[in-house]
């Protein structure tokens, strides 16, 4: 995919329009896993990043063990897979957290979902299999038995010395059980990564507050401090900052030494009400990207000191859509997670895409699971101001640079509850 020089309606040179890919790609490349870590029991663990491979150092089971409540039995040579009644004396009863006494030939122990087989056991048969003696002494099967039945062998789930969990695992309640199934009561993750935050634009109120006219009330503060509080970031939030230099500059400068990220929205564009871009450049290195997507466009990555910046842009949908592509994988990387893209499945389209368009479209759409394949619709406003659209959405979809879709064709649908909750 080739870049390509558009009119940028300012002084300054036209920047070169970036494929949204080779901006995803670059950031990614500089995102760097944090080199701190911590331990932490497993009911905090939840959610964090694992730093290490975890190994056991046990058998799960530990033993072999019965897989039903029923009769664990010691089955003489001629008694395996014979056909006809058999009767077996109970010499023993094994609860789950007991042991048994060894089981001569021809004898049964009554045994519990659990518990250990004794030696001699050479199968199980449930009890709904079997009857019992009217005294209690012996039980009576009526079909052959084979070998092994319902036994769960030491090991069947784990064998000590197996990577149970890899570096790179978000943990997942799943995660921490297997853990706790070996023993192991804590667990090295990465540190918590802290993102600092702050919103441009003299336009913004505080929502409970009375607007002016002009005024409008700032959403993408709450909509980032939601999407980072979900990611498991540390948030220092500035709020809003007055559009000018010496503010925006003064932010930045407080934030570099605290965070390992910054992100902004608004004031990335090269208006001169836009003092994002000289402040960051005034304090690290700074690329203005006009990137070939919509909703979206500019977006600002650079470097302060230790931190990294992503600068946003202002308009509430552009803001999250180009967090969830760009900032989201970032930062999921920057934790330590090996599994940083973001994930998408394909589904049809149940409209027509009838003009193409240069510049790659990132559209809100509504998911349809009860056709095959899935279908989506979209929102019929699409503006990058319309916050609406994300409400009503499931997700967005992905409409390739220069192309013209039919309804039914497939595209890439990015669901909401993965990135977002
Ligand atoms: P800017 O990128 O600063 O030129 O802003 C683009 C548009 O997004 C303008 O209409 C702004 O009023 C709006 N906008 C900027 N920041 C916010 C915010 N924090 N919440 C809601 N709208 C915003
Ligand atoms: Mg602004």
């Amino acid at each position: 995919m080739s870049d390509q020089h558009v009119e940028c309606g300012c002084d300054e040179r036209p920047q070169p329009l970036l494929s949204t890919d080779k901006a995803l790609t670059t950031l990614i490349n500089a995102a760097k896993a944090i080199s701190t870590t911590e331990l932490l029991t497993l009911d905090k663990a939840l959610g964090r990043v694992l730093s290490a491979n975890i190994c056991a150092n046990i058998n799960v089971p530990g033993f072999d063990n019965s897989a039903m409540d029923g009769y664990a039995i010691h089955l003489k040579e001629d008694q395996i897979n014979t056909p006809g009644v058999r009767s077996f004396e109970i010499t023993d009863r094994i609860p789950a957290g007991a042991t048994g006494a060894e089981l001569q030939p021809g004898c049964a122990a009554r045994i519990f979902t659990g518990a250990p087989i004794p030696k001699g056991t050479n199968t199980v048969i449930m009890q709904e299999e079997c009857e019992v003696s009217a005294d209690g002494h012996s039980i009576e099967t009526w079909r052959p038995l084979s070998l092994n039945e319902n036994i769960r062998p030491m090991g069947n789930d784990i064998q000590s010395g197996n990577v149970i969990l890899t570096k790179g695992s978000l943990l997942k309640a799943q995660d921490i059980a297997l853990a706790a199934s070996v023993g192991i009561n804590a667990l090295e993750v990465f540190s918590k990564i802290r993102v600092g935050i702050f919103f441009t634009g003299d336009e913004l109120v505080e929502p409970g507050h009375e607007l002016k006219p002009g005024q409008i009330y700032d959403s993408n503060r709450y909509a980032l401090v939601a999407m980072l509080t979900n990611l498991g970031c540390d948030i220092i939030n500035l709020g809003r900052i007055k559009d000018t230099l010496e503010d925006t500059i003064s932010a930045l400068d407080s934030l570099q030494t605290q965070c390992d990220l910054i992100i902004t929205t608004g004031g990335v564009s090269v208006g001169e009400e836009d003092h994002v871009k000289p402040a960051v450049e005034k304090l690290g290195e700074l690329n203005l990207w006009r990137i070939k997507m919509k909703p979206g466009k500019p977006l600002a990555f650079g470097q302060i000191g230790q931190s990294a910046f992503i600068g946003l842009p202002g308009n509430p949908v552009s803001a999250m859509v180009t967090f969830l592509l760009f900032a989201r994988p970032f930062i999921k990387k920057t934790q330590g997670c090996s599994n940083y893209l973001n994930a998408h499945f394909k589904v049809a389209v149940n409209f027509d895409w009838h003009k193409a368009k240069p510049r790659r479209e990132f559209v809100r759409v509504k998911l349809d699971q009860s056709t095959l394949p899935a279908t989506v619709s979209q929102y019929p406003k699409q503006g990058s101001d319309v916050l609406s659209s994300m409400v009503w959405a499931d997700g967005f979809v992905e409409i390739p640079e220069d192309s013209i879709l039919k309804s039914g064709e497939m595209v890439n649908f990015y669901p909401f509850n993965e990135m977002i909750v």
